[in-house]
This record gives C-alpha cells, structure tokens and sequence, in this order.
C-alpha cells in the first residue's frame, strides 16, 4: 500500500479509537454522566415548553434559543412567557456546565437578568442562578475539562498506533502520524504534568498521567444524595482542580515503580491525603449498586417517558 495511503488509514483508525473513548468518557465517568444530565434536563424544557404550545392549537413554532430579539419579534402569542422561561432555563444548564469545564461563563449573569426580566419569584420551583456561582476560580492553571478529556482521549490516538507499529508498520510512520496528532489540548495534561510531576520520576509518568485524569473525572458529582453531601467545596468535584490536587498529591507519596498497577492502593492514599470520600472505587461500587436496584430503573423509566 502507498505511504499516503497507509499514513490516512492509520489517522482513521486513530480517530476511531479516540472518538469513542469520548463516548466512554460521557457514558462511564461521573463527569460525563453530569455533563449529559445537563442536557436532558434541558430537552425536558422544551419538551414541556412544545407540549404546552401545543396545547394552544399552534402547529409549528420556530425557537430561537439564544436570541431575544428574535423571541420578543416572533412571540406575541399566549406561549411566549413560558418560550422565555425555557430560555432563561436553558441558560441555567449551559451555566452550569460551562462553570464545572473551566470556562468562565458570562451567561451566569445573563440569566440573572433574565430572571428579573421574566418577574419570576423566588418562590417558584426555578433556581437562583447566583447559587451555582462558583466560590474560588473556576479553573486552576487555566486549564479546561476539555483539555483533560482531550488528552485521555489522544492516549488512545498513541494505542493506535502502537497497534500498527505490532502490526509491521514502519517505527517512522507511526511516529510521524502520532506527533502530527500530538498538540494542543491533547498535550495540556501532559504538560501540566511535567510542572507538578516531573518527567524524570522513579514513578512512570504515563501512570501516573492516567491516573490523575481518572481521579479528576470520578468525583461524586453525578451519585446520589448522601454521597452528594459529602462535597466540601468546588475544588473538590470541579475537574481541572481535581487533576492538579491530584497531581500534587502524587508527587508526595512514594510511588511503585508502575502505580497502574496497584490503582486501588494509590488511589486510596490520594483521596485519604485530599480528604476525597468517596473514592473511586467506592463510586464505582455505588454505581453498580443503583443501577442494579429497582429503584434506579423506575426513575430511569420514567425519565424516558
Ligand atoms: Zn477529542
């Protein structure tokens, strides 16, 4: 086969190997299942928001999610307070998603405009949006969960490859491939990793990189109540601050030569030093015992419904 050709092939079995990882990523880790939480709860708006504009004969309607203007020009029917309410709704979710992956979300503000603007009391069942203002910065290092996620996700890229390179492929090509895919947040967590961590440790680093990343998507973020309460403060679910936390607790214990595999171990001692309950095994353990009671599947059901 062509060297070009060879080279496209091996980038789209990266790309196949990393995208997924995304998908496990959303669908395995705490932080994901947050994330996606988000985003239902704002597809129930609209579910809601549509059926009740159906309930006034209207057919079709076009929303204009984050444009006022064009809301205040189209809406002059019965429906538009609760169009606006979905907004000021929607606003809320993407707030809070955009406040736990680092970004400094301006649309906080916003929505508390909008609060006043809709005249909603504080009685009703909406949030006070200043209540999920984070208390410290959003983010350490100006780091974003997106480069986190990124840069687990760019390990695969490298598995990949080491795939091709067991298959015969030329040492030269794979490396060319994976250092064309190597940049940017694929390397943020890496780099931040040579700042707190060292490359040069008796620990080995790429370890010592996945786990810091596993411990900053597993926080009890998306469990149930009486693990929700155990949360002290942002630092302590927020992502990005996880990862640094993490990191400098790695720093200071004395590591076994390969701590992957002695994960349950390392892990214990670096939530035991942050004072992290619980830990990522815990969590695990909690999520299999929810999904396995029937309980969780009578809420799952009728959340679908
Ligand atoms: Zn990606």
């Amino acid at each position: 086969m062509p060297r070009t050709e060879l080279r496209d092939h091996i980038l789209r079995t990266c790309t196949v190997h990393h995208e997924l990882h995304h998908v496990r990523q959303l669908c395995s880790t705490p932080l994901g299942v947050f994330l996606c939480m988000n985003r239902l709860r704002t597809l129930n708006g609209v579910a809601i928001a549509l059926s009740r504009i159906a309930e006034t004969g209207a057919d079709s309607v076009a929303i204009p999610l984050r444009d006022w203007a064009r809301l205040e020009a189209s809406c002059s029917k019965p429906w538009s307070p609760e169009l606006r309410k979905f907004d000021y709704w929607s606003s809320l979710n993407e707030s809070a998603a955009g406040a736990m992956l680092g970004y400094r979300s301006m649309s906080i503000g916003r929505a508390l405009q909008e609060r006043q603007a809709l005249h909603i009391d504080q009685q009703t069942d909406l949030p006070d949006p200043s209540t999920l203002t984070p208390n410290a910065p959003a983010s350490p290092l100006g780091l974003t969960a997106t480069d986190l996620l990124e840069s687990e996700a760019h390990m695969h890229d490298g598995m990949a490859c080491e795939m091709w390179r067991h298959a015969g492929v030329s040492d030269d090509l794979v490396v060319e491939v994976h250092e064309g895919l190597s940049h940017g947040p694929y390397m943020r967590a890496w780099e931040v990793l040579g700042d707190i961590f060292g490359y040069d440790r008796h620990a080995r680093p790429i370890d010592v990189l996945l786990l810091a990343l596993h411990l900053s998507f597993f926080s009890p973020l998306a469990l149930t109540k009486p693990f929700r309460e155990q949360i002290r403060n942002w630092e302590d679910v927020q992502p990005c601050w996880r990862f640094v936390r993490s990191l400098e607790a790695l720093a200071a214990l004395t590591l076994p030569e390969r701590p992957l595999e002695e994960y349950g171990d390392v892990c214990s001692q670096v939530c035991a030093r942050l004072g992290w309950s619980p830990t990522p095994t815990e969590i695990a353990m909690e999520c299999s015992r929810a999904l396995s009671s029937r309980k969780s599947y009578n809420r799952i059901s009728l959340m679908a419904g």
